[in-house]
């Protein structure tokens, strides 16, 4: 008989479990924080339990994580873990310490379907979707691990970003649940505030996670205009830059913070130049949205034939963001001796997809419109 992984399971899904069992809804409760608050796997510990609860779950059940693959330790105290999925594939998650928080980011997919061309998953294609239990074994390995490597009672994971690997919001069934269980008090109690899915922008799905499960929204916009963005975010020719700031538009309606976060990852000579973030000043404003932008230096892989733009241009380009009254950050790069940063995140990963031969096609007719016609104050800058 094969048992069901209570990772698997939010507190509703919990609790209907322990009714299948035959047992009281309200002992999930009980269950769930010692799954989620003590990181126990093992039922013979759930001391407070009833002996004959503890035997049911014994032959029904299991608190399976994920086996490690490997783990590497920045010099800035940034961890990253290699698990595997089975099947030859693996996936990453990180673990970001700050002077106030402590930030782990989590994958959704083994690889990923929608292809950007500075993405080293997109460049891996695409394998499947984790599971719920896959998702939140990541934070339930990751905050039970620390606190006893950093000698900690308390929670040392204040944050999750949905950044590693995956398209979250392809993989909607999966993740609500797991957001859930991250937001459960009789779990991790993380505030929506902290918990932020970052999307590529799958507009019907950002509908829906605004009405089933509003989180911090960050939206991967990359480009200011359809044209750029179709290249860099194939995504974007099923929904265009419109489309999707009227669904960021919406999304505010419900979500936990007043803004939705731009994040934009700067390429050198593609997207960098002072036109574009003239054209993004006009693109937020004409759709009359709330956001703040977060600037992404690019971290390069050679596949990608792309390079980082250089940190004056990063910086001019944040000043023209600001000066229009747009809440600018530039991202600090972390874990950079590891491969931790943003879009290193490669795990490994049995492509179904053949992306790696269609981004091969796609490079060969790549359009970059910066670099065909410079603008006469920018080509002096190069
Ligand atoms: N699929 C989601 C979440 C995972 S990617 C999304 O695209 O939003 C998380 C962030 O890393 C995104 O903003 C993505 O654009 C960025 N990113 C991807 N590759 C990168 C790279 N090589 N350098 C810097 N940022 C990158
Ligand atoms: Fe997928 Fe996000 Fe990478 Fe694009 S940036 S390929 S959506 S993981």
């Amino acid at each position: 008989m094969t048992t069901a992984n209570l990772l698997d399971f939010d507190l509703e899904g919990l609790a209907a479990f322990c009714e299948k069992l035959g047992e009281k809804r309200f002992r999930a409760t009980q269950l769930f924080r010692w799954i989620h608050q003590r990181g126990a796997s093992d039922f013979a510990q759930m001391t407070d339990l009833a002996k004959s609860l503890r035997e049911k779950l014994a032959g029904s059940a299991r608190v399976e994580a994920l086996p490690v693959l490997t783990q590497q330790e920045s010099a800035d105290g940034t961890i990253k873990w290699l698990f595997d999925v089975g099947d030859g594939n693996a996936v990453e998650a990180v673990f970001i310490p700050e002077d106030d928080r402590g930030t782990l980011c989590v994958s959704s997919q083994a690889g990923c379907a929608v292809g950007c061309r500075f993405c080293s998953t997109g460049h891996q294609g695409f394998s499947r979707n984790l599971s719920t239990g896959e998702i939140v074994a990541q934070l339930w390995f990751a905050e039970h691990f620390l606190r006893k490597h950093l000698k900690r009672d308390e929670r040392v994971i204040s944050n999750v970003v949905m950044m590693g690997m995956g398209e979250p919001l392809q993989n909607y069934a999966a993740l609500v649940p797991a957001l859930r269980t991250m937001l459960d008090d009789n779990a991790y109690g993380l505030s929506r505030r902290r918990v932020t899915v970052s999307t590529s922008g799958v507009v019907p799905m950002i509908d829906r996670l605004g009405a089933d499960c509003p989180v911090a929204l960050a939206v991967s916009l990359h480009a200011p205009n359809d044209a750029l963005r179709d290249d860099l975010v194939p995504l974007n020719r099923k929904y265009p830059l419109v489309e999707l700031l009227e669904a960021c538009q919406r999304y505010l309606a419900h979500a936990p913070r007043d803004f939705i976060t731009f994040e934009y990852c700067m390429l050198d000579g593609v997207n960098d130049q002072p036109e574009h973030a003239r054209q993004l000043v006009e693109l937020v404003r004409s759709q009359g949205i709330s956001c703040k932008f977060n600037l992404i230096p690019f971290n390069p892989f050679p596949a990608s034939g792309l390079l980082r733009s250089p940190q004056p241009r990063v910086l001019a380009f944040a000043k023209l963001l600001s000066e229009a009254g747009i809440v600018t950050t530039v991202r600090k790069t972390r874990g950079d001796d590891i491969d931790a940063a943003c879009g290193q995140l490669a795990g490994d990963v049995r492509d179904r997809t053949n992306a790696a031969q269609r981004m091969a096609q796609r490079r060969t007719v790549v359009l970059h419109p910066a670099r065909k016609k410079p603008a006469p104050s920018t080509a002096q800058e190069r």
